[in-house]
């Protein structure tokens, strides 16, 4: 089987047998002209059922991470929506790591709690606690990792061996390490899904999200149609120019994981020895307590992705120090060549503030882009000079509207 970045560039990618293009041409069309009665030429009828630019772009995917299918969505969210509508029956229950994405955990109380879904949020790196937390209605465990924001690290093959014992699925969102760095399904499970508006796009300018499924039964109907159907009777699709950009990113995902994790880790290291940052958290650092396990986990030599968080002194220094660089810009999302800066308990975890899972109010999260690392590392020093500033006369913090939910 090819490496890695051959079939990024190659698999689902069928080249023009008409023109000779390269590049498959974009299918911007709804409907596909039919030669007879339901006599479809190409088995195309209509693209939400199908269409060759969204297909050549779910074949990339799944190829990429060792699956028997992909498909892909209009967002992350609406990958999710479709994956959890797919496989789920009113009453059951999810084990849903405590530590992930907010936007996850509000679609199923929210959404989902209507039709009788319930929920539990678990340490993702305590095995013992996801086993407690296993209900004789628990159908699904659900984990991210790395984490967002705190980057802890779950134990894949032990949370599958988990789901396993009671015939749950195991979902894992790969958003962070993607492919080219972890692929869950070798891990035993049973779909990945993906915001692929964050590295797979990788450039900041389309939203889409995916689902990768194993080759598993699952109430007597095998993932692969269980999802499919689902994907063309809600209808939620990437369209062909989102599936566009999103294939196009893939092709480029390996190199610029490399460069991500390269300078990320450079970053966490300076980082670790400034007075003023109390703590970073970067599964790169051989003390984070996940360091080994992540190394585990993922292809040697490839890194540990390209996001890191870190701890100021306090609340102050944190918002100071968010809002004044100039090139990581404040900004929800992550996995872009630029680099951004986000205030996880006020922008993308907004929704946990009151919670349990409130996120601290000193912690500040880094999308490491592609720029050189110097200049980052410049760009991170004047952000600590404003954190300084903030510290011998205590300014009032910034007031502001209740910021967006959504990453
Ligand atoms: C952004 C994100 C999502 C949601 O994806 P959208 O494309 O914004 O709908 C899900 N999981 C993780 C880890 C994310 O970062």
């Amino acid at each position: 089987m090819s490496g890695f970045n051959t079939l990024a560039v190659h698999a689902g990618q069928h080249k023009d047998p008409h023109t000779g293009a390269v590049i498959p041409p974009i299918y911007q069309t709804s409907t596909f002209i039919q030669d007879g009665i339901n006599v479809l030429r190409a088995g195309h009828e209509y693209s939400r059922g199908s269409n060759p630019t969204r297909n050549g772009f779910e074949s990339q995917l799944a190829a990429l991470e060792g699956g028997a299918a992909g498909f892909s969505f209009a967002s992350g969210i609406a990958a999710e929506d479709a994956l959890l509508r797919a496989v789920l029956e009113p009453g059951d229950h999810i084990i849903l790591g405590a530590d992930g994405y907010g936007g996850t955990n509000r679609l199923i109380s929210k959404l989902h709690g209507k039709w009788g879904i319930t929920s539990s949020a678990v340490d993702i790196t305590n095995l013992d606690a996801v086993r407690a937390a296993v209900r004789p209605n628990t159908a699904l465990l659900w984990v991210e990792t790395p984490s967002n924001p705190l980057l802890g690290i779950a134990d894949l093959a032990g949370w599958a061996a988990i789901a396993a014992e009671h015939g749950a699925l195991l979902v894992v969102d790969n958003t962070f390490a993607t492919p080219y760095l972890q692929r869950p399904l070798d891990f035993g499970a049973h779909a990945v899904v993906h915001s692929t508006t964050k590295y797979i796009g990788g450039h900041s300018d389309v939203l889409g999200g995916a689902v990768i499924v194993a080759d598993h039964l699952h109430r007597g109907q095998s993932l692969a149609e269980a999802v499919g159907y689902q994907q063309f009777a809600g209808g939620a699709v990437s369209g062909p120019q989102d599936s566009y950009l999103a294939a196009r990113g893939l092709k480029t995902l390996g190199l610029r994981m490399e460069r991500h994790g390269a300078t990320a880790s450079t970053l966490a290291r300076w980082l670790d020895d400034q007075p003023e940052v109390t703590r970073v958290y970067y599964p790169g650092l051989e003390r984070h307590p996940g360091h080994e396990l992540a190394k585990s986990q993922s292809a040697a030599g490839r890194g540990f992705g390209g996001i890191l968080s870190l701890q100021l002194s306090d609340e102050a220094a944190a918002r100071a120090f968010a809002q004044s660089m100039e090139y990581f810009q404040l900004s929800v999302s992550l996995g872009g060549v630029e680099s951004l800066v986000c205030y996880p308990r006020e922008m993308t975890h907004a929704s946990l503030i009151g919670t349990p899972l409130e996120i601290p109010a000193n912690l500040v999260r880094l999308s490491v882009g592609i720029e050189e690392a110097d200049d980052l590392i410049a760009d991170l020093e004047r952000g600590l000079a404003a954190a300084r500033a903030t510290q011998p006369v205590h300014k009032p913090a910034v007031v502001r509207e209740k910021a967006l939910e959504n990453a």
